[in-house]
């Protein structure tokens, strides 16, 4: 992985950064730090100004793991597209499986509460998010126990789901469910725009980075050998950095095409 701000991070940005890059965050660590209650989420407002500049800027967009409406409650400002459920909700043109997925999951949630009778006794909270589910065992006073539990309950699951893993939360989705980087090329191919940055911090992000699709710069947040980005942020902080520095490349290209013209 390059550090985004070493000469050779700088040289690569600059070359995916034009008025016609699809640009694209994850929330939760990536735009908003990570927070104890996922609710309070916040993303701060120098981040949120600048996510503002670039939306005027060029095409910004959303994917996230959170339901469409819950990430819009948090954002302040309506990116072009805001693709929730890792991908499986919000796509242009797929609001049938849309409501698929929703079906499956109902499903899953009435085998669930058979499977995992003690659920919250245990501290096991289920979020059901339309399109996918998650169960979250951070309160669990067992957590390896939990975590176990859960994913034996989901082995037990008619249709079998795609489990996604997180810190303290395992999550699912139905098998055909696009997840962020199929979400991710498909937005691309809508919008027609031949290259994207996208920059996310956890598993489910890696979707997007083992694409290793030479067209995506993958940025992650925080430094991870394991991970198949390209490029990262030491942390979160740095986020609005990199922001920063697009809005300035992008204005930049700006000038140089309108003295081209002069
Ligand atoms: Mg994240």
């Amino acid at each position: 992985m390059t550090y985004m701000f070493s000469p050779k991070g700088v040289e690569e940005l600059c070359s995916f950064v034009d008025a016609a890059t699809l640009f694209a965050f994850d929330l939760d660590g990536t735009l908003a730090p990570i927070v104890d209650e996922p609710a309070a989420i916040t993303i701060n407002d120098e981040v949120r100004q600048a996510l503002i500049q670039l939306n005027n800027l060029a095409t910004v967009t959303i994917i996230t793991g959170r339901s469409r409406s819950d990430a819009m409650s948090h954002l302040g400002f309506t990116p072009r597209f805001l693709v929730g459920n890792h991908g499986a909700e919000g796509l242009p043109g797929e609001t049938t499986s849309a409501q698929d997925f929703t079906t499956v999951c109902n499903g899953w949630i009435n085998q669930l509460e058979l499977l995992l009778p003690d659920m919250s006794a245990n501290g096991i909270l289920l979020e059901t998010k339309g399109q996918t589910i998650a169960l979250h065992y951070r309160q669990a006073s067992d957590p390896v126990k939990a975590q176990n539990s859960i994913l034996a309950a989901f082995a037990d699951l008619i249709p079998l789901p795609r489990v996604v893993s997180g810190i303290f939360v395992e999550n699912i989705a139905p098998q055909d469910a696009p997840h962020k980087g199929a979400a991710l090329e498909s937005l691309m191919a809508h919008l027609k725009c031949t290259r994207a940055i996208f920059v996310g911090d956890d598993v489910t992000d890696e979707d997007v980075f083992n694409l290793r699709n030479p067209s995506i710069l993958g940025v992650r947040v925080g430094n991870d050998p394991k991970s198949a980005a390209l490029s990262y942020l030491k942390d979160q902080h740095e986020m609005v950095r990199l922001l920063r520095e697009i809005i300035s490349l992008l204005n930049a290209s700006t000038r140089t095409t309108e003295n081209l013209k002069n």
